[in-house]
């Protein structure tokens, strides 16, 4: 016999069924939206984990060139800013890390007798510049063709009136070994000198030294190498030799009160050794400076400079030789003497060596084109507003006469965009 449920057992049943149905479909979306949500966890910490990474990259990069730029400006800060202070032999480090510009700024409250004796920044260019014009020894000694002695008088004499106080008229040097300078006595006898203007002439020994002052020398000038190659092969002895015979020359030039210029070639590379260490540089400069030559000339010989390495250069150098007894002598074969020298004139250098039309070149690098020219460094220097005291046209009057003479093309950028040759 059937029986039928009683309502409220249906009800009951019902219920149950419904709920059941309720609950395993809420289980079943639970299980997929745990499932989705891990996906975009997983997801978004993978995209997480990526951008980490981009981000320390380039953080790395960052810092990596931060580095870099503080090396850098530590390293002219140890050479322009430190050179002549008030530290005496304190390692170069020490005296970065206790200099007044490095202490101040963290320190503002440093006695104001301490700020105005600061040294002047690197980057603070110099108000007058001195100009030492070289084109009628450096750049004529590498024409190929014999420039006869009245040519080389008259180039001398308009230079003198253009305003240059110095002017290297020629070289007391074997005519066996450099043909174009065996008419020296002539020429330092033939010189219309104007009373500011100096001629000194380069002497390699005591001998040089000696014929320069019989034919009237007032001034010389020695010149070492920093590489020993190139000593050898230049001036036929090593480094160490050039300095016994230059401390005779200078010796004899105190007796006599001539003042005695050096010169230190391959400072930014050698034709035979390449590289040249700024400390090898910095040892022969700092040879001739304690000998007495009241100011050494750090040569590109071969003009393979750059201003990095012109500021790794300096820095090196000025720790042990005051700025005011450093030139720079850029030759342009690669294009980089004005910059080089601008580089210089930052870090408190305020001696220039140039030729007029850029004359010269290297016999020892290929398609050298020579010194930096007057007429560029000139332009270049009034452009920063310095003082030169040099009149750039008179000077190209000069570089324009010695051009028709050697029947070439000026070397200067500034005369061909002047004159439009
Ligand atoms: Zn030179």
């Amino acid at each position: 016999m059937a029986t039928a449920e009683s309502p409220s057992l249906t009800t009951y049943h019902y219920l149950t069924g419904f709920l059941l149905r309720r609950l395993s479909v809420a289980s079943l979306a639970s299980d997929t939206c745990e499932r989705r949500h891990d996906q975009k966890r997983r997801a978004c910490e993978r995209r997480h984990d990526q951008k980490r990474r981009v981000c320390e990259r380039r953080h790395d990069q960052k810092r990596r060139v931060c580095e870099r730029r503080h090396d850098q400006k530590r390293r002219v800060c140890e050479g322009a800013r430190l050179a002549s202070g008030p530290m005496g032999n304190v390692p170069v480090p020490a005296k970065h890390c206790f200099s007044v510009e490095r202490l101040f700024p963290m320190y503002p409250r440093l006695p104001l007798w301490m700020q105005k004796d600061k040294v002047p920044a690197p980057n603070q260019l110099p108000e007058f510049v001195k100009v030492v014009e070289v084109g009628p020894r450096d750049g004529l000694q590498n024409e190929n063709e014999i420039v006869p002695t009245k040519v080389k008088l008259e180039l001398i004499d308009m230079l003198s009136k253009t305003g240059l106080s110095v002017i290297e008229a020629t070289a007391f040097v074997s005519s066996k070994w450099v043909p174009q300078m065996a008419d020296h006595t002539d020429v330092l006898r033939g010189i219309h000198r104007e009373p500011q203007v100096k001629y000194p002439v380069l002497t390699p020994n005591f001998q040089g030294f000696q014929a320069a002052v019989a034919a009237g020398a007032t001034e010389v000038a020695v010149f070492a190498s920093a590489s020993e190659t190139f000593s050898r092969k230049n001036i036929n002895c090593s480094i160490d030799e050039s300095m016994q015979r230059f401390e005779k020359v200078l010796h004899a030039a105190k007796k006599a009160q001539i003042p005695v210029r050096g010169y230190v070639s391959c400072a930014l590379g050698c034709p035979y050794e390449g590289k040249i260490e700024p400390e090898e540089v910095t040892k022969v400069a700092k040879r001739l400076h304690d000998l007495g030559c009241y100011e050494i000339s750090l040569g590109d010989t071969i003009g393979v400079g750059t201003p990095g390495s012109m500021a790794r250069l300096l820095g090196a150098v000025l720790a042990e030789v005051p700025a005011d007894a450093l030139a720079v002598h850029c030759h342009d074969t690669y294009g980089q003497a004005l910059a080089n020298i601008l580089t210089a004139l930052q870090m408190g250098i305020s001696v220039v060596d140039s030729s007029v039309a850029g004359l010269g070149g290297c016999p020892y690098a290929r398609g050298a084109s020579g010194n930096v020219s007057t007429e560029d460094v000139l332009y270049m220097l009034h452009g920063l507003g310095i003082e030169t005291g040099v009149d750039l046209a008179k000077v190209m009057e000069a570089g324009d006469f010695i051009c028709k003479a050697l029947k070439r093309r000026t070397n200067s950028k500034v005369a061909l965009a002047k004159t439009g040759v």
